[in-house]
């Protein structure tokens, strides 16, 4: 894998997501995070919640990352009713990161997957 491990990489596109060089809709932004909506949604609701920081994957992770990570988890439940999930139970939402070209990771920059909204969806 090309481009730098931590950081901000002039070559990724979720670092350019970020920096505004590469247009988003944008859907929360703080110190830390950013989502934005998925070019090409699974689902009625489908947005995808990131580090500003470039960590290429889960596998990059570590004890450091716990506190960044922590609040990016606790983030998704609001930010998954504000874009239109229906209150769990009955809604609800799926979250999912692919790690590594096994794992169907085609962005190498940390991102979940945040999928919900009335069924059928389009994959998944
Ligand atoms: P993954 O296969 O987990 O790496 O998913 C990458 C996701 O990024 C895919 O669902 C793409 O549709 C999405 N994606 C790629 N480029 C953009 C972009 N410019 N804006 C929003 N989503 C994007
Ligand atoms: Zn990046």
């Amino acid at each position: 894998m090309n481009g730098a491990t931590r950081g901000h990489d002039p070559d990724c596109i979720f670092c350019k997501i970020v920096a505004g060089k590469i247009p988003s809709r944008r859907v929360y932004e703080d110190e830390d995070l950013f989502a934005f909506h998925d070019i090409h949604p699974w689902a009625p609701v489908h947005f995808l919640v990131i580090p500003k920081l470039h960590i290429p994957s889960m596998a990059q992770l570590d004890a450091d990352d716990a506190a960044l990570l922590g609040r990016l988890m606790v983030r998704i439940p609001q930010l998954a009713l504000q874009e239109g999930c229906i209150p769990y139970p009955e809604g609800g939402y799926r979250i999912v990161t692919n790690t590594g070209v096994q794992g169907g990771q085609e962005v190498h920059h940390l991102h979940f997957h945040v999928m919900g909204g009335p069924r059928p969806w389009a994959r998944g």
